[in-house]
């Protein structure tokens, strides 16, 4: 592959980008703003669009694609959002990953990989990618294939597929971008007054979402759906919940407004109870801590991993509903408790969504 179709496919390898930088004679920021306004646009509408929900592509072009992927970082610095880095990161990581797991070319694959801190040694068909690499990147909850104990180790190493390879370069991936677009930069004058025209739409949007987030209301456990009851009935009864049940139960309380240390609380009755490694691992799914933000899983998701317990209400045995939240929201419109602050608080510790 030629370097200029190199970079049009992982737009952020340095080689690439040094060779971009050289024939479009951008020197600085601001030059390579200058040079490139018109995609300035581009990035902005892309990112309404990710923050709405919808799909993205990106360009085939190589130029294209790698002025859209500075100039989006760049936005992205600038705006310094959690949220809606995330957002767009998820996109970028996909895209990443579906390029990995088809890449044909071993040395293109140990390129990429190197280039974010993952090195990787071909051995036939596989690849061993050292266990510390592996065990830092992961992290993905649910996924059985990126679990240590299912995986064959020699001599300090994981032996992968090329497909496992994609998966654990795409984390390194993630977290690397989150960490660039979060870090504080001082921004030349000249840049802030360019900037701040196009992005004022972006963070406006991404604040109107968090605030239809916070309209979900305060705490209303009357109106949790029967999964997520059994679920908290489970644990309130000593039992040992499986992993994706914990993983459902923070992604959805995190999702309503639950702060972290209220979530940990739903934590408290299980037997193998650990404070600390409880609260690192709700920091990791809420992306709080370093990890991302992840959704609520799908009905249809659920009931594949045997979660679902439709059947103990009308509303959930009717068909008509799809998610979790769909269920939250459509009880809370009618069962909503009022609450003077406004914030997120607990307001009924005894549920009675089952005799709905
Ligand atoms: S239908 Fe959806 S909301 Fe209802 S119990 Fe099943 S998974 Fe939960």
């Amino acid at each position: 592959m030629k370097t200029e179709d190199l970079i049009g496919v992982y737009p952020f390898l340095k080689r690439g980008l040094n060779k971009y930088f050289e024939e479009n004679k951008s020197t600085s920021i601001l030059s390579f703003l200058v040079n490139n306004e018109s995609e300035i646009s581009v990035a902005v509408a892309q990112l309404g669009k990710v923050l709405e929900g919808e799909e993205i592509t990106f360009s085939t072009d190589p130029d294209k694609r790698v002025a859209n992927y500075l100039i989006t970082k760049v936005i992205l610095t600038y705006i310094r959002d959690y949220f809606i880095s995330a957002r767009y990161a998820i996109k970028e990581r996909k895209a990443l990953y579906e390029n990995l797991d088809k890449e044909k070319e071993p040395r293109i694959l140990k390129q990429v990989s190197h280039e974010l801190n993952v090195d990787i040694d071909q051995q036939g068909d596989r690849y061993l990618i050292p266990i510390p690499s592996f065990l830092k990147n992961a992290v993905v909850f649910n996924d059985k294939e990126l679990k240590l104990c299912n995986q064959e180790l020699k001599d300090g190493n994981v032996v992968a597929s090329k497909h496992v390879v994609a998966k654990i370069v795409r984390e390194a991936f993630y977290k690397k971008y989150m960490q660039d677009v979060n870090e504080v930069v001082e921004f030349p004058t000249e840049v802030d007054n360019m900037l701040k025209g196009y992005v004022g739409q972006i963070a406006s949007k991404g604040r109107e979402i968090r605030q239809e987030r916070a309209n979900l209301g305060p705490l209303n456990e009357k109106a949790f759906p029967p999964c997520l009851l059994e679920i908290i009935d489970q644990m309130k009864n000593g039992a040992n919940a499986s992993h994706a049940s914990r993983f459902f139960l923070v992604t959805f309380l995190h999702r309503i407004g639950l702060p972290n240390d209220e979530i940990l609380k739903y934590f408290g009755d299980v037997p193998d109870f650990a404070e600390k490694i409880t609260k690192y691992q709700i920091e990791h799914i809420t992306g709080t801590g370093r990890g991302r933000e992840y959704s609520v899983p799908s009905c249809q998701t659920l009931g594949s991993l045997g979660l679902c317990y439709k059947e103990r209400d009308q509303l959930c045995s009717s068909g008509k509903i799809s998610h979790p939240l769909g269920f939250y929201r459509t009880k809370n419109l009618v069962n909503r408790p009022v609450s003077k602050s406004g914030s997120v608080d607990r307001v009924d510790k005894t549920r009675g969504a089952k005799e709905e």
